[in-house]
């Protein structure tokens, strides 16, 4: 028969590999906890939404839309769909089309993959996932401030750092129209120093070319009028009641006049965190205020803001103190010699499941020596071995893997009889656990 070619994964979309995976796990727990002890609740959207949505939710032109989304027909039916590029417009669809905030203001949060047609390079992918964050009705700037709070208390509960912090105030529509104005005719004035993107965007979004990362605009872009000169005293009060919550909770911010964020539909604060340890895609969590999006998508005027981060970022950042949490292997693996040890051997691991502890039972053929490797690389802490003889006496034997001790229990292999393995296997775990 003809070998069949291989085939591979889609460009920039990657698998998470199983030796890989405990270091993800263990974000994803401690996020678990982290949104919680905010009392924020988890809202989970359809992968795949309406084209139309994101379009009219973040702006036709930005990057997303303009070139990153990956969008299709069903030519099953002919309805436009796309994979959501981000969270917080199909949160904010979901609130309006069940009514979610009537009853007053939600906490809201979500976790899984994001898609945008990018190049991908280090800390870029078409596939990515995102933690997201939303407080729905809530007009700020106290919960502007709870979401910058609690992010600085996960990039500690995670042990990295440094993060920068930087904020801005984009003020509300009205004043960023003047701001909008005094911008296009600085960028005409300096038309031949502007770039085909920033061209274009000139007359349609000319505040992105604020966020150009082409270094030739860099210094055109310093001299263009900065949002902070046009906000006024409601915009101002709230910007200063923002910063004045961070400084009292000790949380180091600078205000970068410059930071406007992708996407359309944000107003008065933004922020981003920023660390220089990963190179040139050092964001890794941007957010803002969005107060005119759910009114945009068909809602009552509700004031909302949210963030959301870069979990593959976070992720390349923790790998430095990855040892710390590689992630324990199981508890206890179970060896055996097939037939009726073999029995034996998987009553014996569902008894010791019952008890609580992790236990891999072998699975298949194999010799007790090539089971013992095993055993030691699955990370085991205790390998019992349910061998004939030891059947036949009505027991199995107990050795620990990696007790460095020679006093440690069972770090010389023990007889046990079969009733009392679950008790002594807990009772030695007790003691491993609090060396
Ligand atoms: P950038 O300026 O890097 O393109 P962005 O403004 O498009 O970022 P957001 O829409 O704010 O990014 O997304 C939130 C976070 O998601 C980012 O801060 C970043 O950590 C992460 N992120 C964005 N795009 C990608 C990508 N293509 N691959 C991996 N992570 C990404
Ligand atoms: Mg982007």
């Amino acid at each position: 028969m003809a070998t069949q070619r291989k085939l591979a994964g889609v460009r920039g979309m990657n698998d998470l590999l199983p030796a890989d995976a405990p270091l993800v796990e263990w974000f994803e727990a401690r996020v678990a906890d982290w949104v919680r002890s905010y009392g924020y609740r988890q809202i989970r959207t359809p992968i795949l939404e309406y084209t139309e949505l994101f379009v009219r939710g973040i702006g036709e032109v930005t990057d997303i839309v303009e070139k990153e989304m990956y969008s299709f027909e069903d030519r099953l039916n002919g309805e436009q769909l796309t994979l959501r590029p981000e969270f917080t417009a199909g949160t904010v669809r979901a609130a309006v089309e069940h009514n979610l905030v009537y009853d007053g203001p939600k906490r809201v949060w979500s976790i899984g993959p994001v898609f945008r047609h990018e190049r991908p390079q280090r800390g870029r992918f078409r596939q990515f996932d995102q933690v997201n964050v939303e407080a729905l009705g809530f007009a700020g700037p106290d919960v502007d401030a709870e979401h910058i709070a609690m992010l600085a208390r996960l990039w500690k509960t995670l042990g990295i750092g440094p993060v920068r912090l930087e904020i801005n105030c984009l003020g509300q529509a009205d004043e960023r129209a003047r701001h909008r104005a005094d911008l296009i005719a600085h960028f005409e004035r300096h038309a031949d120093r502007l770039d085909g993107d920033a061209r274009r965007r000139l007359h349609s979004n000319p505040l992105r070319i604020l966020d150009s990362k082409n270094p030739a605009l860099t210094e055109v872009v310093a001299g263009a009028p900065r949002i902070t000169d046009y906000i006024g005293v409601e915009s101002c009060a709230h910007f200063d009641g923002l910063q004045r919550l961070l400084s009292a909770s000790g949380i180091a911010f600078s205000v970068n006049p410059r930071l406007v964020r992708g996407l359309d539909y944000y107003n008065l604060t933004v922020f981003e965190w920023i660390t220089d340890a990963l190179g040139a895609q050092g964001t890794i969590c941007g957010g803002g205020r969005y107060d005119p999006l759910i009114e945009r998508l068909g809602g009552k005027p509700t004031p909302a803001c949210g963030y959301a981060i870069g979990v593959a970022r976070v992720i390349e950042l923790l790998r430095e103190t990855a040892n710390a949490h590689a992630g324990a292997g199981t508890d206890v693996y179970i060896v055996h010699q097939g037939g009726a040890t073999a029995e034996r051997a998987f009553l014996l691991a569902e008894s010791i499941r019952d008890r609580g502890l992790d236990v891999i039972c072998h699975a298949g053929e194999g010799s007790l020596k090539s089971q013992m490797k095993r055993a030691d690389t699955s990370g085991a802490e205790y390998a019992v071995i349910v061998g004939e003889s030891e059947v036949a006496a009505g027991a199995a034997a107990v050795k620990a893997l990696r007790a460095p001790d020679p006093e440690a229990p069972f770090a010389e292999q023990r007889i046990v009889p079969l009733p009392d393995v679950p008790d002594v296997l807990v009772e030695a775990m007790t003691v491993t656990d609090t060396d």
